[in-house]
């Protein structure tokens, strides 16, 4: 824990740190041990621009939320490409994952009559898979109907299916099989979320902050799994991350994960939707064991909230 003298020096303007190589060891230790992450970008309290870990030099947080939701908006947008141009690898699982997303980028409207077409698609796979999810006439509601939440509808069917066996070890069941664009979540059993994405007020600092990735707090040595096939672009370790380790997908994506106690990939190694590529930790600049999970889209950090297809309050 860190002392009352330390957290008091810290809110002190004139002690505010202009780069993280002002920050001293306790101070890292205080901030650590506040819940921070020391590559968060770090904003100047007069002028409001940013001074540590920033995204661009002398950002606003304001400019950069901004360009994050406009790089978000955009990987949003290319899901309707992605369907129009590989609409036989549609399925009803991403089906339900892209309208979930485009309903809470407000996008579900202007896209309403490209997701319709595919309907009819969707209901007959399900019918098939004897997987009624909605019925056409729901779906069309859904597409239509902003306020619809199909998360709930998700969750409260019993008959979802189980997807069919997968050979790798550790292996998530939650992750369909051959998935490869990143739906869902990177562990299993949907962790708590200790800090999620976007700005926040620093807890020690009381200064702006802002966060390019979610972090789920798990116990150390938990399983993590890569929500879509891929190939590992980058296995490393350094002082802020941790053990780290990058995954590059279809379309222009990439998942990043930090703070790994293990990383059971190799660079260049292809990976499978749903196997386990490494074990989570508390490596690097953590405060305690969590994962930090983030996605890139046309190398841009982008708000992976939607992506997890969690409800949203
Ligand atoms: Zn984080």
């Amino acid at each position: 824990m860190m002392s009352g003298a330390y957290a008091a020096s810290l809110l002190q303007p004139t002690l505010f740190p202009k780069t993280a190589d002002d920050l001293t060891f306790t101070q890292n230790v205080a901030l650590q041990s506040a819940g921070y992450e020391p590559w968060e970008s770090i904003y100047d309290p007069e002028t409001g621009r940013c001074i540590s870990g920033c995204l661009y030099p002398g950002i606003t947080l304001a400019d950069e939320l901004r360009i994050n939701q406009q790089n978000t908006t955009v990987a949003a947008q290319q899901l309707i490409q992605y369907v129009q141009n590989y609409p036989e690898r549609l399925n009803s699982d991403q089906f339900n994952h892209i309208l979930n997303i485009l309903r809470n980028q407000a996008l579900l409207d202007e896209y309403a009559d490209v997701l319709a077409q595919y309907v009819p698609q969707i209901v007959s796979e399900e019918n098939q898979n004897n997987n009624n999810q909605n019925t056409a006439n729901e779906y069309l509601e859904i597409i239509s109907d902003y306020a619809a939440n199909l998360a709930e509808q998700q969750n409260g069917n019993a008959n979802y299916p189980q997807p069919p066996r997968r050979e790798c070890w550790p292996n998530s069941q939650e992750i369909p099989i051959g998935q490869d664009l990143p739906f869902g979540e990177p562990l299993k059993n949907k962790p708590r979320i200790s800090s999620s994405y976007g700005g926040r007020i620093h807890p020690v600092t009381g200064q702006p902050s802002g966060h390019n990735g979610i972090d789920f707090s798990v116990p150390v040595g938990t399983d993590v799994f890569s929500p879509a096939s891929g190939k590992v672009a980058a296995v490393w370790q350094d002082d802020t991350c941790g053990k780290g380790l990058r995954i590059k997908h279809s379309n222009n994506y990439e998942t990043v994960y930090c703070h790994l106690s293990r990383v059971l990939v190799e660079q260049n190694e292809n990976v499978q939707a749903g196997c386990g590529v490494a074990k989570s930790g508390n490596t690097g600049r953590s405060t305690g064991a969590h994962l930090h999970y983030a996605i890139k889209f046309n190398g841009n950090y982008i708000n992976p909230t939607s992506w997890l297809g969690r409800n949203q309050d």
